[in-house]
């Protein structure tokens, strides 16, 4: 099977799986113990927090472990809401369910949606003047969108936060790993997690400010912030995962992949009634989300026809996927999510160029057997 599922959860890569092996022979202890052991596994939690901080750019005291993303998320918006019981919080309207569904949770009618434009790009323009009119407790807006791939101008709404006075949080999940992590630190929050880019699934992070409120209580763990006892072993397969995937970003690896991806995009859009979403604005280099052409057969979904020639591709979202659910990221990019046309495809840093060739062999197959472009 050709995995093109990645931003669903990306194979644990041999740098990662070594380091969890070793952290779990040479940290066995609970890294709160009083006893030598314990502090030699608080320490290696210590030296990951420096190395995330370096990535991120921020403090050290500033990350929290969490067991991944939707936690993350969970937790900033509960701070958010505790801290801002009357105010409002604006969301972007594609982000991810966790960040969604719990802002609705702590917030309730006090969420604001911010629309993109079609292209799936926060409107700029709006936000400018919607923050001259009002200011909300948090403005959240991801880095990068797990269903299209489509990236967040995530440098000038930190800009506009400061200059407004607004706490800016930051979905990451998607953007680290796969991109430079620099500068993201610069949020007040930042969410992300290891599974992403091939670190273990269940951990991840968030960058804080000072005076965190814990949405896991219990345990002192964290400085307070997060109760419950860290995943060492996870913690630092995560941070070593981390730092392959900065190493790669800056030796330029990525130029190669968009060659790829691109060159599957021109073989894909020879298919009449194909076209690819986001495709004028920048877009993570391993995610492609197509519509494929309208199938006259709806029983045949183009997922399980992937499947069939061999290949693992999701339907959007990994939460979306397998319950036929609209995808909110589509409609608020202005299209119709009614469909089952949408086909997301994600690569990682180990695939090959065969395999997108491959890919493209079969999507081809696929278009010209099963679809129909009139419609
Ligand atoms: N945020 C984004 C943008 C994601 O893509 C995901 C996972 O798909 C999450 C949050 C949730 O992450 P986790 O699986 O670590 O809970």
């Amino acid at each position: 099977m050709i995995y093109f599922d990645h931003n669903a959860t990306s194979p644990i890569c041999s740098t990662a799986r070594e380091a969890w092996l070793d952290a779990c022979e040479r940290f066995p202890a609970n890294p709160s113990s009083p006893h030598r052991l314990g502090a030699r596994a608080e320490t290696a939690l210590h030296e990951a927090r420096e190395e995330a901080a370096r990535f991120l750019t921020c403090s050290p005291h500033d990350i929290v472990w969490t067991a991944g993303a939707t936690e993350a998320n969970n937790a900033v918006l509960y701070h958010a809401a505790r801290l801002h019981p009357q105010a409002e919080v604006w969301v972007s309207a594609v982000e991810h369910p966790s960040l969604l569904k719990s802002a609705e949770r702590w917030f309730g009618e006090r969420v604001r949606l911010l629309p993109v434009h079609n292209n799936g790009v926060i409107d700029l323009m709006f936000l400018q003047k919607q923050l001259t009119l009002s200011r909300p407790g948090l403005l959240a807006i991801m880095a990068a969108n797990n269903e299209t791939g489509v990236l967040q101008p995530w440098r000038e709404i930190q800009q506009l936060c400061q200059m407004h006075g607004v706490a800016f949080a930051c979905d990451a999940a998607q953007w680290v790993g796969k991109l430079p992590s620099a500068g993201l630190g610069k949020s007040d929050f930042v969410m992300g997690c290891a599974h992403k880019f091939s670190g273990p699934t269940g951990v991840g992070f968030i960058k804080v400010p000072p005076h965190f409120r814990p949405y896991l209580v219990g345990g002192e763990q964290e400085d307070g912030r997060r109760a419950g006892t860290e995943n060492v072993a996870a913690i630092l397969a995560m941070v070593a995962a981390w730092t392959d995937r900065e190493r790669r970003i800056q030796a330029n690896e990525i130029a190669l992949r968009e060659t790829w991806r691109d060159e599957f995009i021109h073989s894909a859009l020879q298919s009449p009634g194909v076209a690819v979403l986001g495709i004028e604005t920048g877009r993570l280099w391993n995610t492609i989300a197509i519509l494929m052409p309208s199938n006259p057969d709806c029983r045949r979904r183009w997922v399980v026809q992937f499947d069939k020639l061999g290949f693992a591709v999701s339907t959007g979202s990994a939460c979306a996927s397998g319950k036929e659910k609209p995808s909110h990221v589509i409609s608020a990019m202005g299209l119709d999510s009614s469909n089952d046309r949408l086909i997301r495809f994600s690569s990682g840093w180990e695939t090959t160029q065969a395999e997108w060739i491959a890919l493209g062999k079969a999507l081809t197959q696929l278009a010209s057997h099963h679809g129909n472009s009139r419609s």
